[in-house]
């Protein structure tokens, strides 16, 4: 899952990129509302979701998130706001924001509110994700095998996470690319086959399947023996 952080403060930015990398995330930064927009506003790399900060330089980010709303960009937003300030909260989720916090906050809340506001964008309202015999608990980043708990490097947990979430759909090679991936990481040399094909090596046989020329579909079947 990708996700945008916006924040102009160096030092609130920086643990929230840390925090949320750490929580498996790909995460780019905007630390000013021109650039912010822009990133946000770009279909071909869209965000999974979007932390985003109100009092920002040269475009607050109000305006920021209406400009996304009104060009059709519909990812999740979760709003930070300044204590007390009741009136901004309520122009923000009038403005198309889907959470808000107010600073300061806990990193732990933030990460639950961001996992929940994922979850329910991909049509999932329980936090654990069951696919025959896997299980993606999204709040621990754990994923159980047949009741045990499978080793995963973090490309490896990226791609099967957002498989899970779109678990009954195909997801094409560029969508997995994008979702995957901070903006300025080398892609080259970590291409998406490979991580598919280290998966399947710890899945059940037949559960990641190939639609030829479109992508992969996760197939969810309880009868699905270990590898
Ligand atoms: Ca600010």
């Amino acid at each position: 899952m990708r996700v945008l952080v916006v924040e102009d403060e160096p030092a609130l930015a920086a643990q929230l990129v840390t925090a949320l990398s750490e929580a498996g995330y790909a995460v780019d930064a905007a630390y000013n509302g021109v650039d912010a927009h822009h990133l946000g506003d770009d279909e071909t790399q869209p965000f999974d979701a979007v932390i985003l900060d109100l009092g920002l330089p040269q475009m607050d980010g109000i305006t920021v998130l209406k400009k996304w709303r009104a060009a059709g960009r519909a990812m999740p937003v979760l709003i930070l706001t300044a204590r007390d300030n009741w009136h901004e909260k309520v122009a923000g989720i009038d403005a198309g924001a889907d959470d808000y916090l107010t600073k300061p906050f806990h990193m732990e809340e933030l990460l639950a509110r961001l996992r929940a506001l994922i979850r329910r964008a991909s049509g999932h309202a329980s936090a654990e994700l069951t696919c025959g015999p896997l299980v993606l608990d999204t709040r621990s980043g754990r994923v159980m095998l047949a009741g045990q708990a499978l080793s995963l490097t973090s490309h490896e947990f990226r791609v099967l996470d957002y498989l899970m979430h779109h678990r009954n759909e195909i997801v094409s090679r560029s969508d997995l690319i994008e979702h995957i991936y901070a903006q300025d990481f080398d892609r080259d040399s970590n291409t998406v086959e490979v991580f598919i094909a280290r998966l399947r090596k710890k899945l059940p046989h037949g559960l990641i399947e190939t639609a030829r020329g479109l992508g992969y579909r996760l197939v969810c079947s309880p009868d699905l023996q270990r590898p």
